[in-house]
């Protein structure tokens, strides 16, 4: 039967595109089977493929102090990427293997978790859900009902260690999704 232990165990052996050839590990994602929120990254880097982790590195400490200002831990939520496996130098994924890497596992694991908000993490993962949208810069900070699930766009933790002005805004953003869950649960 199809769960999130069996989906790890599959993603741990997944040949599926090319970006199996380059791994050390893939990252299938984790966190509490029953958090309310699952966190959508972009990809592992290279902390995550030596760990087989998601967000363990920099912008992972960073991610961990935007969840801690609204009160949130690790074992609160899920945190998973739209793929599993890093692609080398960290470029961006490609269109096919975001395509065969989400079909194959994070649609399903999506399913299983019944998250009450996904919180998309960057671009990528925003424009997975809304390929309309062309700038994450204007819709940073919303939330959007899209058959019937609730997500909110945060930027990617990383950017906030590229430009320190950009801390701020990430956890100002961060700060809107206790009271976003509590309208959910009023409708
Ligand atoms: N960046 C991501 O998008 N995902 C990770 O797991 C780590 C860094
Ligand atoms: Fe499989 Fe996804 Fe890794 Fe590609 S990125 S090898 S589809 S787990």
């Amino acid at each position: 039967m199809l769960s999130l232990g069996s989906i790890g165990k599959e993603v741990e052996n997944c040949k599926k595109c090319p970006l199996s050839r380059f791994r050390k590990n893939s990252v299938p994602g984790e966190g509490n089977p029953k958090a309310e929120i699952l966190l959508i990254g972009e990809g592992p880097g290279q902390n995550e493929d030596n760990e087989g982790r998601p967000f363990v590195g920099a912008a992972g400490k960073y991610l961990d102090e935007m969840l801690k200002s609204i009160k949130l831990k690790r074992e609160d939520i899920y945190i998973t990427n739209v793929v599993k496996c890093r692609p080398v130098n960290n470029r961006d994924p490609l269109e096919e293997e975001v395509r065969v890497c989400t079909t194959a596992y994070l649609y399903d694991q999506i399913k299983l978790l019944k998250p009450k908000l996904i919180v998309t993490l960057g671009r990528h993962s925003m424009h997975m859900f809304f390929p309309q949208i062309k700038s994450i810069s204007q819709v940073h900070g919303k939330a959007y009902k899209k058959a019937n699930q609730v997500y909110f766009i945060s930027f990617h933790p990383a950017v906030a260690l590229y430009q320190a002005s950009m801390k701020e805004t990430l956890k100002k953003d961060f700060k809107k999704i206790p009271e976003i869950l509590r309208q959910i649960d009023e409708e």
